[in-house]
This record gives C-alpha cells, sequence and structure tokens, in this order.
C-alpha cells in the first residue's frame, strides 16, 4: 500500500468541529494527581459503614466503566485513521488520554481515599450486559466490519448509551449524594473537583459521539434505522442499571436518593440525545457543523 499524500501539505487542517473539540481538550486539562483529597479521606473514614459502601457501590460502577471505555476505543480510533479524518483522529487522541485519567482518578478515588472492599459484587445484571457485553462486542466489531451500520452502532453504545445517559446520571447521583453527607458535615471537595472535570471530559467525548453519528446520517439517511434499533435495544438496559442500583438496598439507599428521581434523569438525558440526533437527521453535512458548533455554544 501506498500513500496518496498528505493533507497537511496539501491544503492544511480543516477548522472543523473535532478539531475545535481537540483544541478545547488541550486548554481544559488536568491531572489526577494534582486533586487534594485530604479531607475527602477524613470524611470516608467518620462515615457511617452504609453510606461509605453506597458511594463506593457507585464509584465501583464508574471505576470498570471508565477501564471498559479506555480497552475498547482503540477500535474506533484505526477505523477514523484509516479513512484518514486527521482533524477527528487528533481529537481522539485526547479523548483516549482522558478515559485513562478517569481510570486514575476512580482508581485512587476508590482504593486509596474511599478505602474499598470487594468492588466486583456491585456489578449488577444489566451493568454486565453493557459493559462486560455490549460495549465490548459493539467496539470490538470494528476491527473486522468498519462499515457505517457498525459505526452507529459502535457510537450510539458508546457515547449516547454509556457516556451520554449512564455517566451524566452518575454524576448526578455524586453530587446529590456529596450534598447528602455534606449536610453533615463530611466535605468531600477533592471528590467533587474531579467528578467536575471528567464531566467536562465527558461532554466533549459525547459531542464528538453525536457529530459522528450525524455525519453519517447526513451521508445515508436510511442509517437511521440502524440508530434508532440500537437506542431502544439499549434504553431498557441503562434504565436497568440505575433500577438495580436501588434494588441492592431494599430497606432504602443510604444516602437518601430516590429511585424515581434517577431514572427520570436517564431518561431525560436520552431524549436530549434522540432530539439531537433527530435534528441532524436529513441535514447536510455543513449544517451538521453549524449544529455541533451552536449545541456546543
Ligand atoms: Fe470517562
Ligand atoms: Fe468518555
Amino acid at each position: 500500500m501506498v500513500r496518496q499524500g498528505f493533507k497537511t501539505v496539501r491544503e492544511g487542517l480543516e477548522a472543523s468541529f473535532p478539531l475545535r473539540l481537540y483544541h478545547k481538550a488541550k486548554r481544559h486539562f488536568w491531572d489526577p494527581q494534582g486533586i487534594d483529597f485530604s479531607v475527602d479521606k477524613e470524611s470516608f473514614a467518620a462515615m457511617g459503614g452504609a453510606q461509605r459502601r453506597a458511594f463506593l457501590h457507585l464509584a465501583s460502577l464508574f471505576l470498570a466503566g471508565e477501564e471498559a471505555v479506555t480497552l475498547d476505543l482503540l477500535p474506533l480510533v484505526q477505523v477514523i485513521a484509516r479513512e484518514g479524518r486527521l482533524e477527528e483522529e487528533m481529537f481522539l487522541t485526547t479523548f483516549l488520554l482522558d478515559e485513562a485519567k478517569h481510570v486514575e482518578f476512580f482508581h485512587v478515588l476508590t482504593h486509596e481515599v474511599a478505602q474499598g472492599g470487594d468492588l466486583e459484587g456491585f456489578h449488577g445484571e444489566s451493568y454486565r450486559r453493557i459493559f462486560y457485553e455490549e460495549l465490548h462486542r459493539a467496539m470490538n466489531r470494528l476491527l473486522q466490519d468498519p462499515s457505517p451500520e457498525a459505526q452507529v452502532e459502535a457510537a450510539v453504545t458508546y457515547n449516547v448509551i454509556v457516556e451520554g445517559v449512564l455517566a451524566e446520571t452518575g454524576y448526578h447521583a455524586y453530587r446529590r449524594a456529596a450534598e447528602v453527607v455534606g449536610e453533615r458535615g463530611l466535605g468531600l471537595p477533592g471528590t467533587l473537583e474531579g467528578v467536575g472535570y471528567v464531566q467536562r471530559d465527558e461532554s466533549r467525548h459525547i459531542a464528538y459521539g453525536l457529530y459522528l453519528l450525524s455525519r453519517h446520517l447526513a451521508q445515508d439517511p436510511s442509517l437511521w434505522g440502524v440508530l434508532e434499533r440500537r437506542m431502544d435495544q439499549l434504553l431498557p438496559l441503562a434504565l436497568g442499571v440505575v433500577q438495580e442500583i436501588f434494588a441492592a438496598y431494599p430497606e432504602g439507599f443510604p444516602l437518601e436518593l430516590e429511585v424515581g428521581e434517577f431514572v427520570g434523569y436517564a431518561v431525560d438525558q436520552f431524549q436530549k440525545r434522540y432530539r439531537r440526533l433527530q435534528l441532524a437527521r436529513g441535514q447536510g453535512l455543513q449544517e451538521i457543523e453549524r449544529i455541533a458548533l451552536e449545541a456546543e455554544g
């Protein structure tokens, strides 16, 4: 195989939406090692066993989730590189580093700050279906099958459901739980600082995923059926993840959170992404850029 030439030499980089996300990622760089967890450590030590366990439960789902998305992203990066989409690949290099930092952050939080015990026991059936099976399968399918259908299935699973619905709902739970213990004088400033950074990173990842899906829809509107089927297939599993967290505490979740609020939050996230994708349906590539830029602000 011979390379046909180089874009940077021929025409230069394109000031596209993915390149903007790439610049944004560099500006918002943070280091998990720079977070001060000293107050959080004292708070976790002073917390009752049930509350600490509930925090670890949430953190354990994040920790494994971040490991999964770190390990499973590479097939997509390879597909994008093979298609010669340089600006998108440049963004994806920051994306992969972000996920590695998220693993690091939740690793420190669970193993060092909150002193976790059995973390695997927190993974329920729906969680396992998504993170052990569906995500892994959809991403690794790209190694053999880089077709637009396979890319749509991968992006719906990874960016829309895992990042856009589950992770977003998880941050909301973290904040609310931190509020509850905070009212009793147990502050978690390091945790909240890190969760804030992680969420900001994730918003770029989701924005890229929506852009990628919109780009495919612009090139082939018939892919909407693939997208919709995958969304419908994964929504019950995503809601199952939320429900099984609460089901693990039949006498009530120790951090005073209510299942209804979080199922509702997850459904809202799902609908928000769905509407964004509907907006992109039937639009040309230029319009896709405009919609993505407008949503980014
Ligand atoms: Fe992440
Ligand atoms: Fe992410």
